[in-house]
């Protein structure tokens, strides 16, 4: 895994060597220079970057890198640490559980050893919520708010991003909001100039058309604040065994449907896609069983879905090869959650049973059949650390050791391939990745500085890795040493 690494980099730096990043050197001096490093560009890497207002600069060997310094300028001698593109995280609730007044604590990624009736209890809950929402003939998205903004709202807001920004993330994507308020105050936050993390809003499919009638459309925003697009909530869980399944349950330990839940029937499915279009929001849909996403697939094809549309689903747990094929062919996104793998391999086998497994979590087979893809947490399902995702994405092991070598070890994916996930692929996913995602001159200053390589260290200790910067937008919204080892 690390040769291709080190042959790509020597590679970069030839480059940089010929001249070809020299366009990159700024008139006028830089404000930041983080030099003597590795700074992984996304593809190879280099020694140093500099960093002017909003913007990246210069990325090269530190000599070049340096002939940007001058007096006003903040020198950082990385003494050998990791630079990378700020994390992205494109699936996450942190707006949402901020508006319930949670402390920082909340925030830090805390591990607990596995306690099964604890967890059976609450995937049956969960389930039972799952009957009732579907009783009522709802999905779980269509509920909606506008509170109006107060001081508190936006101090527990401002409480939740220092904690996000300590964890090297730059950007994160709010899947489902469902109090138009909180959008409210971050403009007013972004206005006030507080922002220090960048939010990426998707409102939940209840809040649209409110969303519309503000103005408010995919795109909608400035560089702290935008707007997303909209989710949708195609069917449940495979815990609580309420995703929709083409093929009935392997058991039956709660006795709820045998073939899961269906929120969204087709023709609601092809009906609010085609407004969601109509409004201009880009859209992702929740779909996590086999008949959930075709559902979903089908109601995006209905209404002639293209590359250019960048729709995406989330989860995608269970997806045979047509279903891949389709999303190929269409351009749709898989967005999928770096922690779920190694949580959800306490049922997976039960609910699906052995023959299915094939078909389950299979993010190595997405990125060899060249599905798009993107990765995130889904906080707070899983904890938000995007180092606690990156090992386990990498490793398939639970930090309790479990299982030994790995949960269908087959479909680990490597380092690089995982970082991208949360880095240009979710710029991509965004429609941000001619600006962001990688390190290269001309694009936002959005970095995580960690102490360790994350790319040569031994990928049973990425979880405990040092953050010792985060810049984002050209600023430094935190400075470190921030790290979370879990303890088994
Ligand atoms: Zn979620």
């Amino acid at each position: 895994m690390e040769s291709p690494i080190t042959r790509r980099s020597a590679l970069v730096l030839t480059g940089a060597a010929a001249g070809t990043l020299a366009a990159g050197r700024p008139r006028g001096q830089a404000d930041l220079v983080l030099h003597s490093g590795v700074v992984w560009t996304g593809d190879g890497t280099a020694q140093a970057v500099a960093v002017k207002g909003k913007r990246i600069v210069a990325v090269g060997s530190d000599r070049h890198v340096l002939e940007c310094a001058g007096d006003r300028t903040r020198r950082v001698d990385l003494k050998g640490a990791f630079v990378g593109p700020g994390f992205r995280d494109q699936h996450t609730h942190l707006i949402q559980r901020a508006l319930t007044g949670l402390g920082p604590e909340a925030y830090r990624p805390v591990w607990k050893p596995y306690d099964e009736d604890e967890a059976f209890e609450a995937r049956r809950r969960t389930g039972q919520r799952h009957v009732d929402i579907h009783a009522r003939g709802e999905t779980p998205v269509d509920q909606c708010t506008h509170s109006p903004v107060t001081e508190k709202m936006k101090n527990d807001l401002l409480v939740m991003q220092e904690e996000v920004a300590k964890q090297g993330i730059s950007t994160v994507v709010e899947a489902g909001l469902r109090d138009l308020g909180a959008l409210d105050a971050l403009f007013q936050l972004a206005d006030e100039g507080k922002l220090k993390v960048r939010f990426l809003v998707r409102v939940a499919w209840g809040c649209m058309e409110e969303a519309a009638r503000m103005g408010l459309r995919t795109g909608s925003g400035n560089d702290w604040v935008k707007v997303l697009g909209v989710k949708l909530y195609s069917d449940g869980w495979l815990g609580p065994r309420t995703s929709a399944l083409r093929q009935p349950y392997n058991d039956d330990p709660y006795g709820f449907p045998r073939k899961g839940i269906l929120f969204l029937g087709q023709e609601r499915a092809d009906r609010d896609v085609a407004r969601a279009r109509e409004l201009g929001f880009n859209i992702t849909t929740h779909a996590i069983g086999d008949r959930g996403v075709k559902v979903t697939l089908n109601a995006y094809e209905h209404n002639d879905v293209s590359p250019r549309d960048r729709w995406a689903v989330e989860h995608v747990q269970v997806a045979e090869d047509d279903l891949l094929e389709r999303m190929i062919r269409r351009g749709v996104i898989a967005s999928i959650q770096l922690s779920f793998a190694t949580s959800d391999q306490r049922f997976a086998e039960d609910a699906l049973g052995r023959h299915r497994l094939r078909y389950a979590y299979r993010w190595r087979d997405m990125v060899r059949a060249k599905v798009p893809m993107v990765g995130g947490s889904d906080f707070d399902i899983e904890a938000l650390d995007p180092m606690w995702g990156l090992q386990r994405v990498v490793t398939r092991t639970e930090f309790d050791g479990t299982p030994p070598g790995g949960w269908l070890p087959d479909q680990r994916l490597d380092v690089p391939t995982a970082l991208r996930l949360v880095t240009s692929r979710a710029a991509f996913a965004s429609f941000e990745e001619r600006e962001r995602g990688t390190v290269e001159p001309g694009n936002y200053a959005d970095l995580v500085v960690i102490k360790e390589n994350p790319l040569t260290m031994p990928p049973e200790r990425l979880a405990g890795a040092t953050r010792l910067m985060t810049v984002t937008n050209g600023t430094i919204t935190s400075e470190g040493p921030v790290r979370y080892p879990p303890v088994a």
